[in-house]
C-alpha cells in the first residue's frame, strides 16, 4: 500500500468510478479522464508501486509493455498505430504516483522528434 492516498489505488479498490478497458490478476487498465487523443487508456499495475526505473519492478513493466498489445487490439488501433508513454516526474507533468503507462492513438499523433 502507498504511504499517502494515491488516486489509482482508489480507482483499483472501485471507490472512484472508471471505464475499465482490460484486467487480469496482475494490471488493470482504463480510459483517462481526459484524453489526449480519440482513444486514451492508463495501464497500471494492481499493487501500488512507484519509479518505473527501478530493476524490482522488472517483471510487472514487461507485463505492462506485453500487455499493450492485448489492448490495443481491443481498442482497434493495433493496426493503424499508437503511442506508449510513461511521465516521470515533475518537468514530464507526471501527477499520479504509481506506475502508470498512457496508451493513446485512434488518430494521427503529433511528431515528438
Ligand atoms: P500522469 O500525468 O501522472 O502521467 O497521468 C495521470 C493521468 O491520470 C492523467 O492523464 C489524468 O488525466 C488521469 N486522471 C486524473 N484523475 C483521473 C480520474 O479520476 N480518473 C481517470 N480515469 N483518470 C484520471
Ligand atoms: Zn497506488
Amino acid at each position: 500500500m502507498p504511504t499517502k492516498e494515491c488516486l489509482f489505488c482508489e480507482i483499483i479498490e472501485g471507490k472512484i468510478p472508471c471505464t475499465k478497458i482490460f484486467e487480469n490478476e496482475k494490471i488493470f487498465a482504463f480510459n483517462d479522464i481526459k484524453p489526449v487523443a480519440k482513444k486514451h487508456v492508463l495501464i497500471i499495475p494492481k499493487k501500488h508501486m512507484e519509479n518505473a526505473g527501478d530493476r524490482k519492478h522488472i517483471k510487472i513493466l514487461g507485463e505492462l509493455m506485453l500487455s499493450t498489445n492485448i489492448i490495443a487490439k481491443k481498442l482497434d488501433i493495433f493496426n493503424s498505430g499508437y503511442r506508449i508513454i510513461n511521465n516521470q516526474g515533475k518537468d514530464s507533468g507526471q501527477i499520479v504516483d504509481h506506475i502508470h503507462l498512457h496508451l493513446i492513438g485512434g488518430e494521427p499523433l503529433k511528431e515528438i522528434n
